[in-house]
């Protein structure tokens, strides 16, 4: 991801510490083709948080080149803006809102879990015409297992078949099949365009901005509740990795502040518990990220220079009272493919990096920050069992690998069997 924190605004700069009842963390839920990126688009838009040259529409979410070309969410990913409503009760102050981005293929489902839980409430966005669609159900089910109350935003009311009773019907239907408890059903509904740019909370009010969407947003979702004085507790809920400066750990605050050039406490899974020293603390910002000295407890950040050997679900801790945070599970691999070397006669045409030595090199980086990956050597050095959590998932991997220049010729995907209860299960 690119920083951007020369470009912000100085208003935006200043507010680096955000008091936790001016932070909003909110998960945006939609099925494909909903218009979640477009709509984000218009948040970022609104709240100048898009340089002049890109005030255009971009699809800042799905940043990804084959988002962008497959129009779905692989890496889910956070951004922010910073709002100051106009009018209203919440007039005169200026909140953060961090927007975090939920996967809407079921090969990444398992991230949905991790990433809602660093989110206090949810927009569920959907199509005006089509209605909840299955794998908004999926997620949905999570947010409420979560106690993550929905704010529901109907999309693409400027369609002319669009027909938002009976999908606000599907909806309340769907959220009493889901289980959601009285307070759940009475959500709240915001009739919208991210296209064309407005939001209204009734389906006559005024279309003229999307200002509403983040009304309702600091009106509704409830600001964290965390205690920024209590011991250190930070849960890393997403991995990235850069060649500057390598593992990368994202997550919220639970409890306490976390302090750039302080000493922490890293919780692992085995239980050991390691110390070190936090180089650099990101908050998030647009599209972007900014690089801050403190972060406190109900905040999302990113953690850089605290070495290569912390994981998913570990707890940066207070170093001297270090306790760690429930882990959040991963999903286990369901395929496997062979990835070896090209030595077909065609060899050596198509790609730059040919080599067993650059695969490897290349598959090991992947597992830096694509938790759901597992790569193992196969029978020969040339070869390597990569496992992943579907189809969709190892061909993105192939794709991008070609991409950028690598040549391997990779087997069919045979399915992950596995003894569960003395029963073999696919
Ligand atoms: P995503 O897959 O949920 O991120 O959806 P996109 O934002 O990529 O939008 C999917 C398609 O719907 C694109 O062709 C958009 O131009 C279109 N779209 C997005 N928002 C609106 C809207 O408010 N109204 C209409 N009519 N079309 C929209």
């Amino acid at each position: 991801m690119r920083s951007i924190s020369s470009h912000w605004p100085v208003s935006f700069r200043l507010t680096m510490t955000t008091s936790t009842h001016l932070l909003r963390n909110v998960a945006i839920i939609a099925h494909v083709d909903h218009g979640k990126t477009t709509l984000v688009d218009s948040l970022l838009a609104f709240c100048g948080t898009l340089r002049p040259n890109e005030a255009q529409p971009v699809c800042v979410l799905d940043s990804d080149p084959q988002e962008r070309e497959r129009g779905i969410t692989i890496f889910s990913k956070n951004c922010a803006v910073n709002y100051a409503p106009t009018t209203g009760p919440n007039a005169g102050s200026t909140y953060r809102v961090n927007i975090i981005d939920t996967p809407g293929h079921a090969d990444f489902g398992g991230e949905v879990e991790r990433v809602l839980r660093m989110a206090d409430g949810v927009l569920l966005l959907v199509d005006a015409f089509e209605g909840p669609m299955p794998q908004t159900r999926f997620v949905l089910s999570k947010a409420l297992e979560l106690g993550l109350r929905p704010l529901v935003v109907l999309n693409k009311v400027d369609r002319p078949e669009a027909r938002c009773d009976d999908v606000i019907d599907e909806i309340f239907d769907l959220l009493i099949d889901l289980g959601a408890d009285d307070e759940m059903l009475e959500f709240d509904v915001i009739y919208a365009s991210g296209r064309d740019g407005w939001a209204a909370t009734s389906l006559d009010g005024e279309r003229t901005t999307i200002q509403p969407i983040l009304d309702e947003i600091v009106e509704r979702v409830p600001h964290p509740s965390d205690d920024p004085t209590a011991p250190l507790q930070m849960l890393i809920t997403t991995l990235d990795y850069s060649e500057y400066v390598g593992r990368i750990a994202i997550g919220r605050v639970y409890a306490g502040t976390l302090t750039a050039g302080s000493s922490v406490a890293i919780c692992r899974a085995d239980d050991k518990v390691e110390r070190v020293r936090v180089q650099k603390l990101h908050q998030f910002a647009g599209l972007g990220r900014m690089e801050v000295s403190e972060i406190h407890a109900g905040d999302l950040c990113a953690v850089e220079g605290i070495g290569e050997s912390f994981d998913l679900g570990d707890t940066i801790a207070d170093p001297e009272r270090p306790v760690a945070l429930p882990r959040v599970a991963v999903d286990e691999p369901t395929l496997h493919m062979l990835f070896r070397v090209n030595d077909s006669p065609f060899a050596g045409r198509e790609g730059k990096f040919v080599t067993s030595r650059q695969l490897a090199d290349r598959l090991q980086r992947e597992t830096q920050a694509n938790v759901a990956l597992r790569v193992e050597t196969g029978a020969s050095p040339e070869e390597f069992q990569v496992s992943g959590r579907g189809l969709l998932h190892l061909s993105v991997l192939i794709e991008n690998m070609r991409r950028e220049g690598y040549e391997l010729s990779v087997g069919r995907p045979d399915v992950i069997e596995r003894v569960i209860d003395g029963t073999m299960c696919e």
